[in-house]
């Protein structure tokens, strides 16, 4: 069995989620981050493609080449590799992304990196991620005294053709790697033992005594036991209380004692589990709702980021909108609704523009989690000057409908959660996400994206736009219907 730095990486975060994908792959959860985990091996694909760029003469190695090609191409008179693979004696195995020959016979590992800085987290930790590979090439006899780690200039602006040499930063990273390299082979040993176990305990793991954040896609699979309404859907609970219920056995959050000590918050939610309803501060929400200015704009944008920016103006990471629907609410009543989906990457002045003509400068603008369209609309201040009056209004005249939820209307349905798909199903029931073919943000863009730079799109075009239109709408539509849900309660 094969050990990887991704592996490596995995184990430091949770040994027990690498020994099932490892051991049992069927039982493996794919989970909902595999989109977004496919996301950063494009993109990482991506700068790799403009990092070649700063080497002249390379040999390029096949991606899926063994170790034996590397041991042979090594030999030659060739300076600089591509995607060279070694392979240590008990399984640790490493695809370097450029590999230099120094003039002394040793070698100089560059590592890169999709990202705009270095990261150091547990989750992501780039230097410890190419001390691996230091290991790697070490353990197979190869003297490595360099390493260093490309990655995007945050600064960088497109400006015309991308220049390789503008885009990416090389930083030396040796020093940092020699610091922990003792402690690293240490961690990877641990790491080799613990996938070669022959089995581990299934029935419970770590993340038990950890909030929910925490938790991945297998926490239910090595918590089997843990009810609906647990006592981790608790909002904001901290370690220390799950630590002391879980001692205790409890796990529901109708086994949580009354005299726990809770917030204010967190007692209203156990209180509604308890009393089977939801919770809601009539008053509040009522004044809240009263001072909204018609006509009401219920808006949601769609983004699209590369890594590596498409278009002028733009820097590695930039979400630029390429969609947008608004459902617009009349005092009395009438409803209509205007939508826009890019058919190429580019600045969205047409959008905003048309966006404009249909809102007007009046009115309230509300969307759910409102700053991310206050973030986006930020941005187009700075490409679209021109519009500044229009962007400026819609920034200071938004409403985040999902205040309402985090503050004043609480419901055990909710999961402990104030995500519009958890709202939707438990105010409105007969509208659902699930029958649509996108089904999140990251859905969209990835779909988006593909449709308009992939030559190779095989999907039927007007079916991909009707299902990412369909996607959008739903959620401005599901806010109209919360917001008159609301009024119905109040
Ligand atoms: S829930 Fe936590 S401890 Fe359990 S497998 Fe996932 S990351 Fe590991």
């Amino acid at each position: 069995m094969n050990f990887t730095k991704t592996d490596f990486i995995q184990f430091l975060n949770c040994p027990e989620s690498l020994w099932l994908r490892k051991n049992k792959p069927k039982e493996y959860p794919d989970g909902e981050f595999s989109l977004f985990v496919h996301k950063l091996i494009k993109e990482g694909y991506e700068v790799e493609k403009y990092a070649k760029m700063l080497f002249s003469n390379a040999v390029d190695l096949p991606e899926d080449a063994d170790p034996e090609l590397t041991l042979r191409e090594l030999k030659s008179n060739n300076l600089v590799f591509f995607q060279p693979s070694f392979i240590t004696t008990k399984g640790s195995f490493a695809r370097i992304d450029v590999l230099e020959k120094l003039p002394d016979g040793s070698f100089h590992i560059y590592e890169v990196k999709s990202s705009t800085k270095i990261n150091t987290t547990k989750k992501h930790n780039h230097i410890k991620d190419a001390c691996f590979q230091t290991y790697v090439l070490k353990e197979c006899g190869f003297k490595v005294s360099k390493v260093s780690i490309i990655n995007l200039n945050k600064y960088y602006i497109k400006s015309g053709k991308v220049d390789a040499n503008k885009l990416l930063n090389i930083e030396d990273v040796t020093i940092k790697i020699k610091n922990i390299y003792s402690s690293v082979v240490n961690e990877i040993n641990t790491g080799l033992n613990y996938i070669k176990k022959e089995s581990i305990n299934l029935n419970k793991c770590s993340c038990r005594y950890k909030t929910r954040i925490n938790h991945c896609d297998s926490f239910h699979y090595f918590n089997k036991d843990i009810p609906k309404y647990s006592i981790y859907e608790v909002g904001r609970i901290s370690e220390k209380k799950i630590n002391h219920l879980i001692d205790n056995n409890y796990t529901s959050i109708l086994d949580i004692p009354y005299d726990f000590e809770l917030n204010i918050k967190q007692q209203i939610q156990v209180e509604s589990l308890r009393q089977e309803h939801a919770i809601i501060d009539n008053k509040r929400v009522k004044q809240t709702l009263e001072n909204l200015k018609f006509p009401l704009h219920f808006i949601d944008y769609e983004t699209y980021a590369s890594a590596v920016p498409k278009i002028d103006e733009l820097g590695p990471h930039k979400h630029l909108v390429f969609q947008v629907s608004i459902h617009t609410l009349q005092k009395n009543g009438e409803l209509s609704h205007f939508e826009w989906l890019g058919k190429k990457i580019e600045l969205p002045f047409e959008m905003l523009s048309k966006m404009q003509e249909f809102t007007g400068i009046i009115g309230t603008f509300i969307s759910w989690h409102s700053s991310f369209e206050v973030g986006r609309n930020k941005d187009m201040l700075n490409w679209l000057p021109n519009l500044s009056t229009y962007l400026n209004y819609m920034n200071e005249h938004m409403f985040d409908l999902e205040d309402i939820f985090k503050e004043m209307y609480v419901d055990y349905k909710f999961h402990g959660s104030t995500s519009i798909k958890k709202v939707l199903p438990v105010l409105c029931k007969e509208f659902s996400y699930s029958e649509l073919e996108i089904q999140d943000g990251t859905m969209a863009l990835d779909t988006w994206g593909r449709m308009i730079t992939d030559p190779d799109f095989s999907d039927d075009i007007d079916q991909t736009r009707n299902n990412l239109l369909a996607y959008c709408k739903l959620d401005t539509e599901a806010m109209v219907e919360i917001y008159k849900e609301l009024l119905k309660k109040i």
